[in-house]
C-alpha cells in the first residue's frame, strides 16, 4: 500500500503522535544489495511553529503516486498537545521537547513522550532525518547543520560533508549550528536532529521557513521545496534545481546578533538576507518621541537572518540572529 497512517501512542491523555507513510508504488530496488532510501521528516516539535505541520500533509499528497523509490515517514506534529494550545513547550511541564531527545521511558511524561516518537522514528531505519521548524515573521528561510561531536576523525568530516551536500541540494542558505562548545552547553546533541546525528549517525537537518502561530502558505511552499531538493538528490524524485531566490552561496554561521544597551523602540534598518559589512547599521533602538538612542551595528561581515519578534527592546536582548561569513 503506498500510504498508510500509523500512530505513536502516549498513553494516558495526551494525543497520540500521528505518521504519514508515503512508498514508492513498486517493487522494492533489489540490486548490488543496495537498500531503498528511508527519509522521515518530522514537524511541530515546537506547538507554535506551524510550516512542518503543512509540509507533512502536503508532502503526503504530492508524494503519493510521485515517489521514485524509497519511503518517506512524515510526522506532522512531535508536540500536539502544545499545538493545539499554541504554545513552543510541553504544556503540562513547561519544557522545551526538543532537548530532551532520545527521552527516558521511565522519566517525566514528556521525557517518556520523547522517547515513545524516537523509538518509532528510529526503529524505520532512517538515511535522513529532516525536523522543520519556523523562526520569525521577516526571517529569510535556511536550513541549519548540527555538529557531530559523538564523532571523531574521518568519520566526523564524512558525515558532516553529507549533511552540508544534502542541505545545499533544498537551494536555501545553509547554517552552521554554534560551535563545538556551545553547541554542547545548549545541549544541541538532544535536539532531534541532534540525537539522529549523533546516536544514529545519519544525515539529519532543520529546516526553518515562516512565521510562527500560522500555517503560512509560502511558507509551506518553500519547505516542501526544501525537502524535495534533498528528495530529488537521494533520487527519490524527479531531480529540481530550485534555489531559492533569497539564497547566499557560501559558509555561514549562526549566532545570536548584538545587543540593544538601552530601552526603546527597535527599528530594523537592515533587510534580512542582504549582506552586511563589520560595523554596518543593522537598527535602531529609538524613544517614542523620535529620539535615536542606539544605533547597532554589525559585528562581523554576515547578514540578519531574523529580527527579534518584538517592537520594544531593553537593554540585553539581541536584536537579530545573525548569519557569520565562516572563513
Ligand atoms: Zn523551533
Amino acid at each position: 500500500m503506498p500510504r498508510s497512517v500509523t500512530r505513536v501512542e502516549q498513553g494516558g491523555r495526551s494525543p497520540d503522535v500521528t505518521v504519514i507513510s508515503v512508498s514508492a508504488d513498486r517493487p522494492p530496488h533489489r540490486g548490488q544489495g543496495a537498500r531503498d532510501p528511508v527519509v522521515v521528516v518530522t514537524a511541530n516539535v515546537h506547538g507554535d511553529e506551524c510550516t512542518g505541520v503543512g509540509v507533512c500533509l502536503r508532502l503526503a499528497d504530492e508524494l503519493d503516486g510521485s515517489l521514485l523509490r524509497g519511503t518517506v515517514h512524515l510526522y506532522p506534529s512531535l508536540n500536539p498537545e502544545a499545538l493545539e494550545r499554541r504554545t513552543r513547550r510541553h504544556p503540562d511541564e513547561d519544557v522545551d521537547l526538543n532537548r530532551l531527545f532520545p527521552g527516558d521511558p521511565q522519566g517525566s511524561p514528556a521525557e517518556r513522550l520523547v522517547f515513545a516518537t524516537w523509538s518509532d522514528l528510529a526503529a524505520r531505519s532512517p538515511d535522513l532525518v529532516v525536523d522543520i521548524h519556523a523562526d520569525a515573521p521577516g526571517a529569510i528561510p535556511y536550513v541549519l547543520t548540527d555538529r557531530a561531536i559523538a564523532l571523531r576523525g574521518a568519520e566526523r568530516v564524512r558525515l558532516e560533508s553529507e549533511c552540508t551536500s544534502l542541505a545545499d541540494s533544498t537551494g536555501l542558505t545553509v547554517l552552521q549550528e554554534y560551535p563545538d562548545d556551545r553547541y554542547s552547553r545548549y545541549r544541541l546533541d538532544r535536539s532531534l536532529t541532534g540525537a539522529v546525528l549523533n546516536r544514529l549517525q545519519v544525515p539529519a537537518l532543520t529546516v526553518e521557513a515562516g512565521p510562527r502561530l500560522v500555517l503560512d502558505a509560502a511558507a509551506v511552499q518553500v519547505a516542501a521545496q526544501a525537502v524535495r531538493g534533498m528528495l530529488g538528490s537521494l533520487g527519490m524524485v524527479e531531480p529540481t534545481s530550485a534555489r531559492h531566490a533569497s539564497r547566499l552561496p557560501g559558509t555561514w554561521r549562526r549566532d545570536s546578533g548584538p545587543r540593544a544597551s538601552v530601552a526603546g523602540l527597535l527599528i530594523a534598518v537592515a533587510e534580512p538576507g542582504v549582506g552586511l559589512r563589520r560595523g554596518d547599521v543593522i537598527a535602531e533602538v529609538r524613544a517614542l518621541g523620535g529620539t535615536v538612542l542606539e544605533r547597532i551595528r554589525a559585528e562581523g561581515n554576515g547578514f540578519v537572518v531574523s529580527f527579534v519578534e518584538r517592537a520594544h527592546v531593553v537593554s540585553g536582548v539581541p536584536v537579530c540572529t545573525f548569519g557569520f561569513a565562516v572563513p
